[in-house]
């Protein structure tokens, strides 16, 4: 069976359903659940973070992978609704960091599997995102603008056309890496 709908256009109740019935349906992309909850403009913050601590009762360990595979979108989801002072922000990215060292030196998934990572190096000295790995060729200066709100606009259509690739082969790499499926 397929959900046939996208998941950022569900609603509160649609969420749990899918959730609950998940292994019933050939499309459900776990990632692209995670995701989803930012975009979805039906719910309210309060449901988002009930969906959110649902999703996470089942696909908590896919959830923390997404550190090293889309570390932008696990601080956003880790954070929803959550006022945070920039210090706090700097510690959630330590975090993320000492996390995907955990990741990468966990011999279960096997460095090589992951395709070439390279550390964030944007030349501030104070950024901090120092130290954070990233997929060559991704998007994280998307995550700069938790810092600098307004700049690079101008990547916006070239990091949705890089987006759509990534979907496309997110569910084999991470069914290959984690072995869920
Ligand atoms: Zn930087």
């Amino acid at each position: 069976m397929e959900i046939g709908q996208k998941f950022n256009k569900l609603t509160l109740k649609e969420y749990f359903f899918y959730i609950d019935n998940y292994k019933k349906y050939t499309d459900f992309n776990t990632l692209g659940l995670y995701r989803s909850i930012i975009e979805n403009d039906k719910l309210h913050l309060a449901d988002k973070i009930e969906v959110r601590e649902y999703a996470h009762k089942i696909f908590k360990n896919t959830f923390d992978f997404l550190q090293l595979k889309d570390p932008k979108t696990y601080f956003d989801i880790t954070t929803i609704g959550q006022e945070l002072t920039k210090a706090d922000e700097r510690q959630l990215w330590n975090n993320i960091i000492d996390n995907q060292q955990k990741i990468l030196a966990d011999k279960k998934f096997g460095y090589r599997n992951f395709g070439d990572y390279s550390k964030h190096n944007c030349g501030y000295e104070t950024c901090p995102l120092n130290g954070l790995m990233i997929r060559q060729g991704s998007t994280i200066s998307e995550a700069h603008m938790t810092f600098n709100s307004d700049k690079n606009k101008y990547a916006a259509k070239d990091k949705s056309d890089r987006r759509k690739t990534d979907r496309k082969n997110e569910k084999e790499i991470i069914r290959a890496i984690i072995g869920i499926g």
